[in-house]
């Protein structure tokens, strides 16, 4: 038998004090022959000379004990649904709130059911409360979301920089605001390619920025171009090549970076994706550059978007680490590594 609770009572009666203590106890009994069971079915007493005395007590704790378990299936309930294949455990009240804000934050349902499951499993119903559950949401978003991908300002070997994603995203100015934190915080030499030759205005937006920082620009019209440029700048610290957006949905245009990509061996490559686009979108556009390995995540416009639970979902899709935040139209100050903790606080609601 296994003791699973016991302790020391006065006996009932008004001089029960005088008397000598009870012991209380609850024992399980795994396997028993017929002559003990009738003993072990409900849980006995015995008082501190081994002598057996009656279960009423023990029935009553026993309904005690079915009552607080009531009360904390209300926070922590064990009843389960299957969904996708995944076991789900039903949301218990408290949960209910923080399931409603991260769907709000735009956070894909499915992620947000992940989400929960996971708290509730790692929390200890004996310390469930507001703040444990918002916190420990918290953690498991900055978990996924993991730490930012960053330029190397110590590399000994060349940087090259491919800047990759569809028109309008803020490809170029953000190009812009890197190669000004290259030249000028890490005082590192920088070159400048651009193969957006499809609008004329974005090749002058970056010539532009190339004559006030004071940066080197070459403009290429075919991707092997880019073996003459790249030789060019042999001494550079670092090469930022700019590409087209164009339309993503067309696979012949999605050749052409590839092409380019190729030709520039084994750049990092920043995939552009805004902030405010549509959940539908983005997914189409990353899926349609699942031939690139290796990238990672640059979000922009966060000042203009009104939820960033997409940055949490495209994260989560992809693997892929996250890298800057762009927050503004201004060059170069209007960007920042992208930490996990903000999107983590913007996704609560804080
Ligand atoms: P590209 O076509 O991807 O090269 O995009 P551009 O660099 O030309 O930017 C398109 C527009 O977005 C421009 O008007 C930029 O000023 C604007 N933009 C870029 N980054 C941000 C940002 O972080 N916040 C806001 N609000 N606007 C931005």
């Amino acid at each position: 038998a296994v003791i699973l609770y016991s302790r020391k009572i006065q006996r009932p009666g008004l001089f029960g004090f005088l008397k000598k203590p009870l012991v209380e106890m609850l024992v399980a009994v795994e396997e028993m022959n017929a002559n003990e069971r009738h003993l072990a079915t409900s849980p006995t007493r015995i008082d501190t000379q081994g002598k057996l005395v009656d279960s009423d007590k023990i029935n009553e704790l026993q309904t005690q004990i079915e009552s607080i378990e009531k009360t904390l299936n209300r926070f922590i309930s064990t009843e389960t649904e299957h969904i996708d294949g995944i076991v789900h455990k039903e949301r218990p009240k408290l949960f209910e709130k923080y399931y409603e804000i991260l769907l709000n934050s735009d956070v894909d349902e499915n992620i947000v059911k992940k989400i929960m499951n996971i708290t509730q499993n790692r929390l200890n119903f004996s310390s469930v409360n507001e703040n444990t559950i918002q916190n420990a949401i918290k953690l498991l978003i900055k978990e996924y979301l993991g730490s930012a991908s960053v330029l190397d300002k110590n590399k000994k070997d060349q940087s090259r920089i491919v800047f990759v994603g569809p028109t309008g995203v803020g490809k170029t100015t953000t190009l812009a605001k890197l190669a000004a934190k290259i030249s000028v915080e890490m005082d590192k030499s920088v070159g400048l390619i651009t193969a957006d030759t499809y609008r004329i205005a974005a090749v002058e937006q970056l010539r532009t920025y190339s004559e006030i920082l004071n940066i080197p620009i070459k403009v290429i019209y075919e991707p092997g171009e880019i073996v003459g440029a790249l030789e060019d700048y042999r001494n550079k610290d670092m090469i930022l090549i700019d590409t087209a957006g164009r339309n993503h949905k067309v696979e012949e245009q999605l050749y052409e970076v590839k092409d380019l990509i190729s030709f520039v061996g084994n750049p990092d490559i920043f995939l552009v994706i805004s902030a405010t686009m549509a959940y539908r979108d983005i997914l189409s556009m990353v899926r349609s550059y699942n031939f690139l390995e290796q990238y990672k995540l640059l979000f922009t416009k966060l000042d203009e978007a009104s939820t960033v639970g997409n940055i949490l979902n495209i994260k989560t899709l992809t693997g892929k680490p996250l890298s800057y935040f762009t927050i503004g139209q201004s060059v170069p100050d209007d960007i920042e590594v992208a930490k996990a903790e903000k999107i983590a606080n913007m996704i609560m609601g804080e």
